[in-house]
């Protein structure tokens, strides 16, 4: 008889000793369904994927339109695409003045690789600042500008030039100089552990590249579309980048990346060569639509506003929680990102599977183990809500480590 959790260890590439190997039967709203009947509360969105809980019947709607009128039918930039060129615009009305045009791709890490190509052919300079604790992709650009060396050296040599700085520090900002093309960034550090900057950080980096010419790159991949309580982190600060990276959330369960800056930089593409930068899937028109759905759901129900208060009530609910002494040390985040710093690892980890034993999902965050990620559907409701809290509650209250 075919054992298929056999079969997925046996064929499908493994990236971890311990995957979860939860067996999907169905996914719906705020909730997973296995194949054994079991019912799992998501509290992670899919790695902040499904703001709109899984499934959503506007983007089912939509995917089932588009892939009846096309599929893939030309490489990218080549033909009007309706879906594409709708969501184009729509990004653009919800993106500050300066970032007026769009190229989509598959993916985050394809984003943050056109955004990085686009800031060294632009500024004819090649030198790259990151930051430490920083998470930009996985494919060779992305992981050369993210910010922890275990998942650098393996792959080494990766691009030259590139200079790591502390996060949040304004004082080392003046390492960045007149030969730097761009500095990238998360506005809030996502697997850094959920790190918000403080006030004034982002205003300094903003300062420092203009005052230099080199140009701000945000990845807003995982912080964009209402899921900090604006719809782009960047609105928190008033900070405008020069290229945006987003992706995650924006194909609203499909996949789909895209990067924006002004029209001036990106026709940069297409010149010197023609087709410096092309790609065959990015913009898919069925991952476009889904898009288009997504976000006209999260404007439509004010699910940024429903982000921020639904934040700020279960960030209130953890403090208080911490003071109970249950090993939570710290509440980080804001509107639904947040981050849960445990006193230790260990606790983090006893947190993580006693809630997946009850039914919870939680997880890490990559670079800091004893910070849970705690980042619900924008369409959680305040029943799903306090499920989720009370499993929290009961699970860290049989702490007794
Ligand atoms: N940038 C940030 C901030 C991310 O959190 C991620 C993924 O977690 C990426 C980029 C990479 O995105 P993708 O996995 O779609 O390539």
């Amino acid at each position: 008889m075919m054992n298929r959790k056999e079969d997925f260890l046996n064929y499908v590439c493994q990236t971890s000793s311990r995957p979860v190997g939860l067996e999907v039967d169905r996914a719906a709203g705020s909730y997973l369904y296995t194949r054994e009947g079991k019912k799992y509360l998501d509290f992670i969105s899919g790695i902040g994927v499904n703001n709109l809980g899984f499934s959503h019947p506007a983007v089912v709607a939509a995917v089932k339109a588009q892939a009846e009128k096309y599929l893939h039918v030309m490489v990218y930039g080549e033909y009007v695409q309706a879906p594409q060129v709708d969501l184009a615009k729509k990004l653009v009305s919800l993106l500050p003045e300066r970032l007026n045009q769009v190229y989509f791709t598959n993916s985050g890490t394809e984003a943050n690789e056109g955004a990085l190509k686009l800031a060294k052919k632009y500024t004819g300079r090649k030198k790259l600042v990151s930051f430490e604790g920083s998470f930009h992709g996985d494919t060779q650009g992305s992981c050369s500008v993210t910010g922890r060396d275990i998942y650098r050296k393996p792959f080494e040599p990766l691009l030259p030039g590139i200079q790591f700085l502390p996060f949040n520090e304004v004082d080392a900002l003046g390492m960045i100089d007149e030969s730097v093309a761009a500095v990238i960034t998360e506005p809030i550090q996502g697997e850094g552990g959920m790190r918000v900057p403080d006030e004034g950080f982002l205003k300094s980096l903003r300062a420092r590249c203009d005052s230099v010419g080199a140009l701000l790159i945000f990845d807003e991949v995982q912080t964009g579309f209402g899921r900090t309580g604006k719809m782009f982190a960047m609105e928190h600060w008033g900070i405008i980048p020069d290229i945006v990276t987003m992706a995650k959330a924006l194909g609203g369960g499909m996949p789909l990346g895209a990067f924006a800056a002004s029209r001036e930089m990106m026709r940069t593409f297409s010149e010197n060569p023609p087709l410096s930068h092309v790609t065959t899937f990015g913009g898919h028109p069925v991952s476009c639509a889904a898009g288009l759905a997504g976000i006209n759901v999260i404007c439509d129900e004010d699910l940024v506003e429903k982000a921020e208060a639904d934040g700020e009530w279960i960030r209130s609910y953890l403090r208080d929680l911490a003071q109970t002494g249950c090993g939570i040390q710290s509440v980080r985040g804001k509107g639904l990102m947040i981050g849960l710093a445990l006193d230790s690892t260990v606790l983090a980890e006893h947190l993580v599977k006693g809630a997946f034993d009850a039914g919870l999902i939680l997880g890490w965050t990559l670079h800091t183990e004893n910070v849970i990620r705690v980042m619900p559907p924008l369409t959680i409701s305040r029943t799903e809500r306090q499920e989720g809290l009370d499993v929290i509650r009961q699970v860290l209250a049989l702490n007794v480590s």
